[in-house]
């Protein structure tokens, strides 16, 4: 058996009929009777099984008694046209292999219709159903589709460090790094711990964001964007909010915040087409399994201009609505998830990115105008998720930048290197960050986070 190449599912299902083949892959149904057994076997490749035909005068009962749903087998047969419905080519077996079995007392995923969050806990296995399938497919897709979008148009994809000693990140609670023996923390002289004993000399944290760093590529290269983990120590118990999540920072020289809404509009239909496109199977699977609006809101979006409209605008469509909010709203108050999406599901009914918000709900980079109340922030808001991108314009100012440090009383020391970019040929730029797995409930549908993403991270759950 071993002489022959395994050809993979989805390139089978591709055949004409007529050949010798070997494929590999888990059995997801096995049923017939004592002359005849039909077993749907999938590798991963695509949503589709094989259907493999095990004629009982070639095989004994003894044989086939290990092939059972989950297990993982090997088998060389004949492609044929299949006379069933809903596959055009079936394989008849000559000879079989079973790499694994799976004892179909104990394996958990027999029954069909499991629970997401009873999936989530077996998290080791629920890559292999077919809603985790297409997911995890999906997110391939995408992710190849961000790194293609950025190259074509000649960005750089810049590293930016996982771990920062620099705690003005300013985007959200931070995870310590320490090699300190926490039992016995090395004080200083005021009481507090001696960072000069551990690892990096000085206080270390998983980033929150590669912004800072990718500003510092811009002012260089021109175009970059990032690409890889980040981390929050919020505990937000929510479906939008992971402790470990993935996120794509541009980040562009002499863009001002209309360029930046451009390419923002124009990144996220790109990647929306691109899975219309590129995984048409699997958004088929999810449509028909969960949202029977999903391909039809995805076209949508394409199809649609975002809006665009200030903060102090959408602060006054909600403040007019007369809708019952659990937070109400004013102006100068930050946005919560509600506010944003009745903005976009029931005013608009379309994507809005929001642009100029109160400085003191802002992050202290952001360039400011004149009106010394807002700053050029953006936020693309959209149906079902709320916030999918946060960006701005950076003050390229040396003098603003350093005033607005001040009015927030923050350290500077470790903030050195970026304040001499506004020092030494500063330039207009601007740029924002799109959360890949936000990006991600809304090209599959997903209702939580946790499950478009193949290992979730979250306050109390690190498994798996
Ligand atoms: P939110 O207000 O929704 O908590 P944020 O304003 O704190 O988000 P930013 O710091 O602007 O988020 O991060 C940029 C993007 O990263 C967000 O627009 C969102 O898509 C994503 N994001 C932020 N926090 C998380 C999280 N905890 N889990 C998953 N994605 C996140
Ligand atoms: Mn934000």
């Amino acid at each position: 058996m071993e002489s022959k190449k395994r050809v993979k599912i989805s390139e089978l299902l591709k055949r004409e009929a007529g050949t010798d083949v070997l494929v590999k892959g888990w059995v997801r149904t096995k049923r017939g009777n004592k002359n005849i057994s039909f077993v749907a076997l999938n590798d991963g490749s695509t949503v589709n099984n094989i259907q493999i035909v095990f004629d009982m005068s070639k095989f004994t009962e003894e044989q086939l008694k290990g092939v059972n749903t989950g297990a993982c087998l090997a088998v060389e047969g004949s492609l044929v046209s299949s006379v069933g419905s809903g596959q055009s080519v079936e394989i008849q077996a000559h000879l079989l292999e079973i790499y694994g079995s799976a004892d179909p007392e104990t394996y958990p995923l027999q029954k069909k219709g499991h629970s997401m969050e009873f999936l989530r806990e077996i998290g080791h296995l629920r890559p292999r159903t077919n809603t985790f399938g297409c997911i995890f497919r999906i997110r391939h897709a995408m992710a190849f589709a961000i790194h293609k979008f950025f190259n074509d148009k000649g960005f750089f994809y810049l590293h930016t460090p996982i771990i920062t000693a620099s705690d003005a990140e300013g985007a959200g609670a931070m995870f310590q790094v320490t090699t300190l023996d926490l039992n016995n923390i090395p004080k200083n002289p005021e009481g507090g711990v001696n960072f000069s004993d551990d690892f990096f000399g000085k206080a270390a944290n998983l980033t929150v964001s590669g912004q800072l760093e990718g500003e510092l590529g811009a002012l260089a290269l021109g175009e970059i964007y990032t690409f890889g983990p980040t981390f929050r120590a919020e505990n937000s118990n929510t479906p939008r909010h992971l402790s470990e999540f993935w996120m794509i920072e541009p980040e562009i020289a002499f863009y001002d915040i209309k360029d930046n809404m451009d390419l923002a509009e124009e990144f996220i239909k790109y990647l929306v087409k691109y899975s219309l496109d590129n995984c048409t199977d699997d958004l088929k699977f999810l449509n028909d399994m969960f949202d029977k609006e999903l391909i039809e809101r995805l076209q949508s979006v394409i199809d649609t201009e975002f809006v665009r409209l200030s903060y102090t605008d959408g602060v006054e469509i909600l403040m007019k609505s007369g809708q019952k909010f659990e937070y109400p709203v004013s102006w100068g108050t930050d946005l919560q998830s509600e506010h944003e999406r009745y903005l976009v599901e029931k005013h608009f009914k379309k994507p809005v990115i929001l642009t100029d918000y109160p400085k003191e709900i802002k992050a202290f980079y952001m360039k400011q105008n004149d009106d010394n109340k807002t700053v050029r922030a953006m936020d693309v808001l959209f149906p079902k998720i709320g916030e999918i991108i946060g960006g701005s314009q950076r003050e390229e100012s040396l003098e603003k930048l350093e005033g607005r440090i001040k009015e927030l009383e923050m350290g500077t020391e470790s903030l050195w290197w970026y304040i001499e970019t506004r020092k030494f040929g500063t330039a207009p730029h601007s740029g924002f960050g799109l959360g890949f797995e936000r990006l991600l409930l809304f090209v599959t549908g997903m209702s939580n986070i946790r499950d478009v993403i193949p290992f979730p991270r979250s306050p109390k759950n690190a498994e798996f």
